[in-house]
């Protein structure tokens, strides 16, 4: 009823504003466990992939307002941090039912503005869930060491503390689970945190958000400001946040990093990618091909661990025709379609910037095999399609290769040996993940061993550790040392602090010695 409440009181704002259409959506921000719509004069149009559309806007919120919520997330702490662990879990199983309860609705708001199909949206909602679960096991994956009789009386014990207030800016082509990956291991680690929802798509991050006030989490535990630079910029600076939670491109996430790591705060940054798929000719055909054209297409490619690249070894060269007869067969759709294999991609800038690098890849002396250019939808001619597109005689050189192209375009390399493709994958700058597809335990062994990249496959197309691992891209992927959830996670959301404690049962006074003890 609180929350119906909240939803009424929302209405009624929307109306009062001036400039709000029937059909447009004001996004509301959370603080203090009230969603509010702000009084910014800026807003950002949120547009509907499938049709261009706008169907909501989302405020670059006022310095009074983000001011405000850091302010109550700073508040907020001081009394979050005192409740006990078994409580802050309890409040986390809450969300867990909730989130299960909601997935539909969260997975439709995920396809109306982010595009995806809703089959994908579900495990979008999914692995967010996945990650509360592992949020459930505070009451273990905090526990700090201990050691008894360091010295003669002396034990030596630890904590893991919350830090205070942190903060997760986040990017759109996971607008559930990357706000899950964030706020639960945070707050029921003891700390509030302050999220950024993506610009392009911030309604789901808000449902999910508002989920933890239904779970009955204290007002300003979670709190949403939004915005774009003006917003990432007052969380870098601002003096009550502690630690930031990042995930997006390279070019945010290394200003992010520097920004926020010179105002001597905790940075963990997930960056961008360029996945390679190794398959060499004794794989299972069938199996292969399936997982390369799902991976490299599944979510228009805009998945961080999309098998983006696709390096055929020896006599599997020869398997480039079939797998651009698999893509060709690919349903383009708007994602509520049931049969809708992949949607569009997220704006029409992104559209062009696919499309002009696909143009780089012609220009380059490259073969578009299968070219997704020209692909419409009829009576979505307005929508940010993108037919799937398959670019062959990729060399590394290639400026569809070096950058991350973010769409639903594959390219293929070809090599003579596996360490041939082993060499390409450890020359390319990230590390996020790589796959490989053999029926060969030795040729496999020797990939996980040589390759420099910190998720692998072993006929797996996109590893993505469950959740009691941790999220392990490396090298350009990855900025901080302390990774996304799993044991990790929690480490980088407290701080250790050690005891050292001396109980004498007698009360015998030590003689005075100005030497460092050696116990
Ligand atoms: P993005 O970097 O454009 O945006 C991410 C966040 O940063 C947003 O909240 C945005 O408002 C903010 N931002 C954007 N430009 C900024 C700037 N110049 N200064 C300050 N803040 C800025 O990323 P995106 O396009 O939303 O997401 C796609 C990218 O995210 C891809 O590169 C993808 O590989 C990456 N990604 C990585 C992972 C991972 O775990 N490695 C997971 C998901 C997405």
């Amino acid at each position: 009823s609180r929350l119906n409440h909240i939803t009424k009181n929302i209405h009624a704002a929307n109306k009062s504003l001036s400039y709000s259409t029937k059909e447009v959506r004001k996004v509301p921000m959370i603080i203090n466990g009230e969603l509010r719509i702000s009084k910014s004069d800026t807003w950002i149009d949120v547009t509907n992939p499938a049709t261009g559309e706008v169907i909501s806007q989302v405020p670059e919120c006022t310095q009074d307002e983000m001011e405000e919520a850091a302010e109550n997330s700073q508040e907020a702490f001081l009394k979050w941090r005192e409740q006990s662990v078994s409580k802050r879990v309890r409040y986390i199983f809450n969300l867990r039912q909730l989130l299960d309860k909601k997935s539909k609705e969260i997975a439709a708001q995920i396809t109306e503005e982010q595009g995806k199909t809703l089959k994908d949206a579900d495990g979008d909602v999914f692995r967010g869930l996945e990650v509360v679960e592992h949020a459930a096991s505070m009451t273990t994956i905090q526990m700090g060491e201990s050691m008894q009789n360091v010295s003669k009386n002396m034990d030596l014990y630890s904590f893991r503390e919350p830090l205070g207030v942190t903060a997760g800016i986040c990017p759109f082509n996971f607008p559930a689970m990357v706000p899950l990956w964030m706020y639960p291991l945070a707050i029921a680690s003891g700390n509030t945190m302050l999220l950024k929802p993506s610009e392009h798509d911030p309604t789901a991050s808000v449902t999910v958000a508002e989920l933890a006030l239904e779970a009955g989490v204290p007002p300003g535990v979670v709190n949403v400001i939004h915005g774009r630079k003006k917003c990432v910029d007052f969380l870098c600076d601002n003096e009550h946040v502690k630690a930031i939670s990042f995930v997006g491109g390279n070019r945010a996430g290394e200003y992010i990093f520097q920004r926020g790591t010179s105002n001597g705060k905790r940075v963990q940054a997930n960056l961008g990618a360029k996945n390679h798929g190794v398959v060499l000719a004794d794989a299972n055909k069938e199996d292969t091909l399936n997982a390369l054209i799902a991976a490299g297409f599944g979510a228009a490619g805009q998945r961080c661990m999309a098998l983006s690249t696709v390096i055929l070894v020896g006599e599997a060269r020869s398997w480039i025709g079939e797998l651009t007869k698999r893509a060709q067969k690919l349903n383009v759709n708007v994602g509520t379609h049931p049969d809708a294999d992949l949607g569009p991609v997220i704006t029409m800038d992104s559209k062009k910037r696919i499309l002009d690098l696909i143009k780089t890849a012609e220009d380059e002396g490259c073969t578009i095999a299968l070219d997704g250019r020209n692909f419409t939808l009829k009576g979505h001619e307005n929508g940010y399609f993108v037919g799937p597109t398959i670019v062959t005689g990729v060399k590394p050189h290639h400026t569809v290769y070096k950058e991350e192209v973010f769409g639903p375009v594959l390219c293929v390399m070809e090599a003579e040996t596996l360490d041939d493709a082993i060499k390409i994958i450890n020359n390319n700058p990230y590390g996020n993940g790589t796959a490989i597809f053999t029926r060969n335990g030795p040729a496999a062994r020797h990939f996980q061993h040589e390759v420099d990249v910190g998720q692998v496959g072993i006929n797996v197309p996109i590893p993505v550790p469950l959740p009691f691992f941790s999220f392990t891209g490396s090298r350009g992927s990855i900025r901080g040392d302390l990774n996304f959830y799993g044991k990790m996670g929690v480490y980088f959301y407290t701080k250790l602090k050690t005891v050292t404690a001396s109980w004498k049962e007698d009360d015998v006074t030590a003689k005075l010695s100005t030497a460092m003890p050696t116990y």
